[in-house]
Parts: structure tokens; C-alpha cells; sequence
């Protein structure tokens, strides 16, 4: 007998529902076959729904990772000389910040402690003193140090500077309140394998009607093809009419499982979801307490519901990680230069917290492991700590 899949438990991917993976299972449908028109339409429809974005925003499917998503963002915003200011919560903005640059943008960063949210203060003096930017990007959650921002007031500081907002959401959206249309933020992006519950593979944007706008109005020579907005508007357009088109060869499998995993979502409405996003993470920050586990971001209020960042507790290091992979459970290791071999990062979005026994699993094994490597834990009552908050 074959053993058990691991569960797969890292920031992304994730492990997928039943119905996402009957979705994209089967021989790839063509480009142009009615299911695909149907799954591509119904998705860019959907994906409105997921960021909460009016009727003038237009959602971009494309193949590939949230690195592509960045680009695109980049690339269509950001003309050579132009300033952008980006708000340091991590590896991943500073990811932000070294696209901008090769998209040939002067960067500003407004960076804070590892685990810390740079202060509203600071972005604003940023703003006001060291512009005129054309836009201010956050990543609304960062995968190496688990941190989130508040969108919201940074959207109004944005609008305040007339200066863009762009949103990474790779690591948050489907798991993390993203209001685009009443908050006003310009452009917001992810990618399929994260909270959305999808396998890699899709990169997702939504541009707002001025983004677009400033787009329409460039002045330097286009973006690379693939990532221009120009080159994807008609097709989107086309799509969601159910009419076919081409430009270049949609990831087919994919939007049909994307259509399934946005209607699963949608189910019961996005808020429902994100609510299940923070009641998941609060059980399971609960039986990190009882572990002893801390977390790397420094409070709850810019605590990420979509992953734990836990430091190693005193006398353990990454040594420990096989003995979690032993007991059937995959978790990912550091990332942030300055925490990479003093922390460690679990995942739990998507399906995932959909399924207490999924998360008991996970705490059982963390438990159990850390006991093994010598540190006092105690599995079962961090269990408990994990169901009592799972009930509540
Ligand atoms: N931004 C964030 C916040 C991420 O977590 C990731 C992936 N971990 C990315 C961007 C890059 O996405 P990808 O690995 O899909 O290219």
C-alpha cells in the first residue's frame, strides 16, 4: 500500500478541494471550446466579486506565477523615470521594489523592523515630501514575515497624494478583507496558489478604471507585449461575452478549475470565507501560544490570518522541520534573509481551513516534533486550544 499523500501545509501551493481538482482533471479543453469561454467569462465576473471591484475594473487571467502579476503591475504603470514609493513589510516588497527598478521607476522605500508595519505617518511625510510619485505599493500580506497591512488607509493617503494604490494580495486575497471599490485602491493582484485554493499556475490582477485610464495615456513605448493590458483587453472583453478570441494560449485546465474554486468561494459569499480565514488562524494562534511558539509579527492588529511566521523556540532550529515532514506534514522553512534559519512558516489558507482535521493534524504534528526535538510541548492541550477556537 502506497503511504498517505502529505498534507501540504506551506504558504502556497496549497492543498486543493475536491472540486478544483475534478475541474482541472480531464484531457485540457481547447481555448475556444464553449466550457472555457464559459469558465473564462464567469471567472473575470467572479474575480470582481473576490477583490470587490466595480463594474469599470477590469480582472486579468493570465498564465503564470504572482512574480508575473508584479511584472505586469509594473510594467503598466510605471513609465522609465517615474517615482513609486513601496511599503517594506518584507521579502516580497523588497521584491516589488527591484521590479519597479528594472521597469526603470525611482524607488522609495518606507521600510519598518522585521514583524512591523512601516507607521501611516512616515508613508504620508514620504508622500508629501519626497514626490511626486505615481504610485504606492503594499503587499497586503507578506509570506516571510507574515505581516499584513490595512489597506484601507493607505488607499486614502494614496488618494489624498493623487498617487495609485497597488496591491500584492498574492498571499492574502480570498483570505484577507479586500474591499477595491469602496476603499478606492487602483490595482490589486494574486496568484492561483494561495488562498484562492487553486493549483500555481494563474496570475490575477485587477486594474480600477483609473489605472486603466493612466495606462490609455502613456507616453514611453508600450510594455513588453505579454504584459501590456493593451494586448489582454480584447480578449477579456471578448471572454467575458463568451465569444472566443486569442492572444496568446490561456492555461485552459486551469480556468476551468479557477471558474469551480471562485464559485466554491462565492458560495457562501467572500466575507464568509475571510471570516473562516480568521477564526482558522485564531485557533491556530492559539495553540502556538500553548506551545510556546511566537509569532514574528509583532501584534495581533498586523498579524496575517492567511499564515504563521513562529520563530524557534530556545534550543531549536530548522533541524526540526524533517520530524514535522515525518509525521505526514509539509511546512516551509524561513524566508526573510533576517529570520531565514530562526523561523519557521505555516500555511493555512484556501480548502485548508476548511478542514478542522487538516489543522489538527498540523498542530499535532508541530506538537509532536517539538516535543521530540527536546522542547516542552504538549500536544493534546494544544489541540484543545486549537478546537475550542475552531468551535467559537
Ligand atoms: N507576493 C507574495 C506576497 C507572495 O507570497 C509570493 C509567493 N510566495 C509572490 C508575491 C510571488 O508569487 P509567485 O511565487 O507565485 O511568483
Amino acid at each position: 500500500m502506497t503511504a498517505p499523500a502529505p498534507l501540504l501545509m506551506i504558504p502556497g501551493p496549497v492543498e486543493v478541494s475536491p472540486a478544483v481538482l475534478a475541474a482541472a482533471a480531464g484531457p485540457p479543453p481547447g481555448h475556444l471550446s464553449p466550457r472555457v469561454l464559459e469558465a473564462f467569462g464567469r471567472s473575470i465576473e467572479l474575480l470582481r466579486e473576490v477583490f470587490q471591484a466595480d463594474g469599470s475594473s477590469q480582472p486579468f487571467i493570465l498564465s503564470g506565477s504572482g512574480t508575473l502579476a508584479m511584472e505586469m503591475a509594473a510594467a503598466n504603470l510605471i513609465e522609465p523615470g517615474e517615482a513609486a514609493l513601496v511599503v517594506g513589510t518584507g521579502y516580497f516588497s523588497d521584491r516589488m521594489a527591484e521590479i519597479l527598478r528594472r521597469h526603470g521607476a525611482a524607488v522609495t522605500q518606507v521600510t519598518a523592523p522585521v514583524g512591523a508595519v512601516p507607521p501611516l505617518a512616515e508613508i504620508r511625510e514620504a508622500l508629501e515630501r519626497e514626490g511626486p510619485f505615481k504610485a504606492l505599493f503594499a503587499t497586503h500580506v507578506d509570506t516571510s514575515t507574515g505581516v499584513r497591512v490595512d489597506p484601507e488607509p493607505l488607499c486614502r493617503l494614496a488618494r489624498e497624494a493623487g498617487v495609485l494604490s497597488v496591491f500584492d494580495g498574492v498571499c492574502a486575497t480570498g483570505g484577507e478583507r479586500f474591499a477595491m471599490d469602496d476603499w478606492g485602491a487602483d490595482v490589486c493582484f494574486t496568484a492561483s496558489q494561495k488562498a484562492l485554493g487553486l493549483p500555481p499556475g494563474l496570475a490575477l490582477l485587477v486594474a480600477g478604471e483609473r489605472a486603466l485610464t493612466l495606462r490609455s495615456l502613456r507616453q514611453a513605448p508600450p510594455p513588453p507585449l505579454f504584459l501590456d493590458w493593451d494586448s489582454w483587453l480584447p480578449i477579456h472583453r471578448a471572454y467575458e461575452e463568451r465569444r472566443p478570441s486569442y492572444f496568446a494560449t490561456p492555461a485552459t485546465s486551469l480556468v476551468m478549475a479557477l471558474a469551480a474554486g471562485l464559485d466554491e468561494i462565492l458560495a457562501a459569499g467572500v466575507e464568509a470565507r475571510i471570516a473562516a480565514h480568521a477564526r482558522a488562524a485564531a485557533a491556530l494562534r492559539a495553540a502556538w501560544e500553548v506551545l510556546g511558539l511566537r509569532q514574528v509579527p509583532r501584534s495581533e492588529a498586523v498579524t496575517g490570518n492567511t499564515l504563521s511566521v513562529l520563530h524557534y523556540p530556545e534550543g531549536v532550529d530548522a533541524g526540526f522541520l524533517p520530524r514535522i515532514t515525518a509525521r505526514g506534514v509539509v511546512v516551509a522553512g524561513g524566508l526573510h534573509p533576517a529570520i531565514r534559519t530562526t523561523s519557521f512558516r505555516i500555511g493555512h489558507m484556501g480548502y485548508a481551513i476548511t478542514r478542522p482535521d487538516y489543522l489538527q493534524r498540523t498542530v499535532e504534528a508541530v506538537a509532536e516534533a517539538l516535543r521530540e526535538a527536546g522542547a516542552p510541548a504538549d500536544p493534546e492541550r494544544a489541540v484543545a486550544a486549537l478546537v475550542a477556537g475552531l468551535g467559537a
